[in-house]
């Protein structure tokens, strides 16, 4: 059997609080032709979070071992936690043929654009920082502090959309979800991907 074409990379970042996960969550359902690559993270787990399915949990002394055996294609500390995205799993998502959403944050974003230049990046903006405020409050899932924080943050993550290849308002999640299914399924009906196929029709 022929081997499959290789996915596409793409990279989904946004400020917290602007929907992404439910995004991705949704493009996931959407479309078996996407896979998610599930990063490791020395971050506590929250409640309703599994293991190996939202993040591979591990200790900052495991996380250490993993930078020096170099698994990462990049990783970051983000707020007082490491995130890292494991070269392995996206390698073998993509070698199988799956597109592979990366959802990282903007650091992340910016290592991958460098050393994959082939990578599309997609980055989520909330309609207003007046919603985005009111999101992070209503998920109730950290602490005022946390919030806080997570908000100074916000403004200097939105100015990075410029670096971005798309920007997808969330201000409707239908219409956000359908927006990223539309990138990709333009992706795969540009010319080069549609090669081998021509390439077939005329032998
Ligand atoms: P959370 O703790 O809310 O799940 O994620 C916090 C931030 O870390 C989010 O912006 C998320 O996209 C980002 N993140 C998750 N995994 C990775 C990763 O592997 N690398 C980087 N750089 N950021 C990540």
């Amino acid at each position: 059997m022929d081997k499959p074409t290789l996915g596409q990379i793409y990279i989904i970042s946004a400020a917290s609080g602007t929907g992404k996960t439910t995004i991705v969550g949704q493009v996931l359902k959407r479309d078996p032709r996407v896979r998610l690559s599930i990063s490791h993270t020395t971050r506590p787990v929250r409640t309703g979070e599994q293991h190996g399915e939202d993040y591979f949990f591990v200790s900052v002394d495991e996380f250490k071992q993993l930078i020096a055996k170099n698994e990462f294609l990049e990783y970051a500390q983000v707020y007082d936690n490491f995130y890292g995205t494991n070269a392995n799993v996206v390698r073998d998502l993509q070698a199988q043929g799956y597109d592979v959403i990366l959802e990282i944050d903007i650091q992340g974003a910016t290592q991958i654009r460098e050393i994959l230049p082939d990578a599309l990046s997609i980055f989520i903006a909330p309609p207003s920082m007046q919603e985005l405020e009111q999101r992070l409050v209503g998920r109730g899932t950290d602490s005022e502090e946390v919030i806080a924080k997570r908000l100074g943050k916000a403004r200097f993550e939105i100015n990075q959309a410029r670096f971005f290849d798309y920007i997808v308002i969330n201000d409707d999640l239908e219409r956000a979800c359908c927006d990223v299914l539309s990138i990709m399924e333009t992706q795969r009906l540009c010319c080069q991907k549609q090669l081998p196929f021509i390439d077939e029709l005329l032998k």
